[in-house]
């Protein structure tokens, strides 16, 4: 416990929420602690990754060991990462199940951007990685397409789940990333459609924001159950 706050306050981690999990010391404890596969370990250091950044520190045990969360770090801090690592830790690949992941990110760029990272971390292991295109959105024939983590926008996901019945009742991990423009481009709706699609109980909720407005604090004690908080660096900054 000691070790865990020294940690804390020299990488400027701030928490609440019980029984939150040390942060890591290094990369290597992800295989020390928590049995991870060594080809996430060999991508980590092929894309040049050597130090975990202050948010993965702590916010890749927080999901690893299944709470929600509700992490706050600077644009730049390597939040993806940060929600990526934990998640292909946690879901198999393979045909059954259905869709394991879902990400949603405000925008179509970043929607990619983030499908081609998690593609390079997931590189070795047979995941199969869907980017939510319109064509897919608007055609796809999901109930035979084998999808392991779907990245999508809002819109787009939500049209899928209406229209096309689209199947998230298995998803296991949920990530709404850049909570913050997610709200400013008014994507409440989808946000909440998305949220009730991805039915099952033991889903893991976690939104990732670079700021904290009130209502994206509001967002988070709606969609989130006994959630752990994580804020790096000064609040409001
Ligand atoms: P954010 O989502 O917080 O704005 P990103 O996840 O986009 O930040 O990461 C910003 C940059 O930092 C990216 O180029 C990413 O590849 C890089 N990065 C992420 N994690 C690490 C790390 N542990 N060490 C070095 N660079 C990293
Ligand atoms: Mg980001």
């Amino acid at each position: 416990i000691e070790k865990a706050s020294i940690l804390r306050k020299k990488y400027g981690i701030h928490i609440s929420g019980h029984g939150v999990p040390p942060p890591l010391e290094s990369f290597a404890e992800l295989s020390s602690r928590y049995n991870c596969k060594p080809y996430i370990l060999s991508n980590l250091s092929q894309l040049g990754f050597r130090e975990p950044t202050p948010i993965q520190r702590q916010a890749i045990p927080v999901l690893l060991s299944k709470r929600d969360c509700f992490a706050c770090a600077p644009t730049g801090s390597g939040k993806t990462l940060a929600f990526l690592c934990p998640m292909l830790m946690k879901i198999k690949p393979g045909l059954k199940n259905g869709i394991k992941a879902v990400v949603l990110c405000p925008t179509r760029e970043l929607a990619a951007q983030t499908a081609r990272e998690c593609k390079k971390l997931a590189k070795g292991r047979k995941f199969y990685i869907k980017l939510m295109t319109k064509e897919l959105s608007r055609c796809g024939d999901f109930e035979k397409m084998p999808c392991d983590v779907i990245i999508s926008t809002p819109l787009r996901l939500d049209f899928a789940i209406c229209k096309r019945k689209l199947d998230l009742s298995r998803v296991k991990y949920l990530v709404l990333d850049e909570a913050d423009k997610l709200f400013e481009l008014g994507f409440v709706e989808q946000i909440d459609s998305v949220v009730k699609a991805c039915s099952k109980t033991t889903v893991v909720r976690t939104l990732f924001s670079a700021t904290l407005p009130e209502t994206v604090e509001k967002l988070a004690s709606t969609v989130m159950v006994d959630a752990v908080r994580i804020i790096i660096g000064r609040k409001n900054s």
